[in-house]
């Protein structure tokens, strides 16, 4: 018995082994919980981790990219180690149908937790200050459900306007729906925006929030913001604070216009240097700049050249270039 029981143990740790050394592990199995340490976010053994992916749309305007299969095949074609459900608050979004919008979100967080790559929950709002009860009770309701994954980042306020302000608006607000997360999930990260569309990092950095695993969201498009915005950036970074950028656009802030693929390799180089996660902003295919694919792409993925917009061509060759190749659909399940 003792003999046999070393043999199954001796087989079992050269198998595990030998799925680690074919890199069957998929991107969570392999980095865990995250969580901040300084200005970094780092992972379950204490090393800077670096997610790359793509946001979905606002969920009410683009419903048909928000299944699995769609996740499946950002995470396998496009190599996405992380993704973004961009629920929609106002405009028809969660305020008006909350079951519908909240049936989306469930899809995206369980299958990207069935394909171990991450998720980012984001409350897609530029007014949650007036719909703090709301966000609450959403947030705490998503994180009695999925807490205890390490799949799950919490994004609590999509863009601030700039007529917010940090100290007396923004950071009351952050500081009110923080503590429902935490009575149910003690640990996974919570990415919070700032003033001016989330790029007063430099502002949030000044006056911190006082919770663990906190970063701030930094949101930019190359062809509006520039130089400016990464001195912004490399302020907070110097105050010790942690950033990630969950939303942005090789366009102009608009979403459309000019494609700068100058300013965008500056922006890649930028957060690469630095260690920033990024979701590029968009999965969609509306005719706009920033949207990744071209009119009447399928919802389900499968997308060919012709269905991916020059965006979406310049961000899946990044993701492609950046990121581990994908796991296998049957080493996928953690
Ligand atoms: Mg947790």
């Amino acid at each position: 018995m003792r003999a046999n029981c070393k043999i199954a143990l001796v087989l079992s740790v050269c198998l595990a082994s030998a799925s680690m050394s074919y890199g069957q592990q998929t991107v969570v199995a392999k980095h865990g919980q995250l969580s901040v340490e300084g200005n970094r976010i780092v992972d379950k053994d204490g090393n800077p981790v670096v997610l790359r992916g793509m946001s979905l749309f606002w969920s009410q305007w683009m419903p048909q990219y928000y299944n699995a299969e769609a996740v499946e095949w950002l995470r396998d074609d496009w190599r996405c180690t992380v993704v973004r459900a961009s629920m929609a608050v106002e405009s028809g979004g969660y305020l008006s149908n909350p079951e519908r919008e909240k049936r989306k979100i469930d899809t995206v967080v369980q299958a990207a937790i069935d394909l171990g790559i991450y998720v980012i929950i984001d409350w897609h709002d530029h007014n949650a200050h007036k719909h703090i009860e709301q966000a609450r009770a959403f947030f705490e309701e998503m994180a009695k459900k999925y807490g205890k994954h390490p799949n799950v980042i919490y994004e609590l306020w999509n863009e601030p306007l700039n007529s917010h302000d940090w100290s007396t608006v923004i950071k009351p607000y952050h500081e009110a729906v923080i503590p429902g997360i935490r009575a149910h999930d003690p640990d996974n990260l919570i990415a919070c925006g700032s003033s001016t569309w989330s790029q007063d990092v430099d502002k949030a950095s000044r006056d911190p929030l006082k919770f663990d695993n906190v970063a701030y969201t930094l949101h930019f498009y190359a062809a509006t913001h520039r130089q400016s915005l990464r001195t912004k950036a490399t302020t907070a970074l110097n105050n010790g604070v942690a950033l990630i950028v969950t939303e942005w656009g090789t366009s102009e802030a608009s979403g459309s216009g000019k494609l700068d693929a100058e300013e965008t390799r500056r922006w890649l180089d930028f957060m690469d240097r630095n260690h920033l996660s990024w979701c590029n902003w968009s999965v969609a295919d509306k005719r706009e700049t920033s949207a990744a694919l071209m009119p009447r792409a399928s919802g389900t993925g499968n997308w060919t050249a012709e269905n991916i917009s020059p965006s979406g061509t310049l961000v899946r060759k990044e993701l492609r270039a950046k990121n581990p190749p994908p796991t296998t659909a049957a080493a996928s399940r953690n």
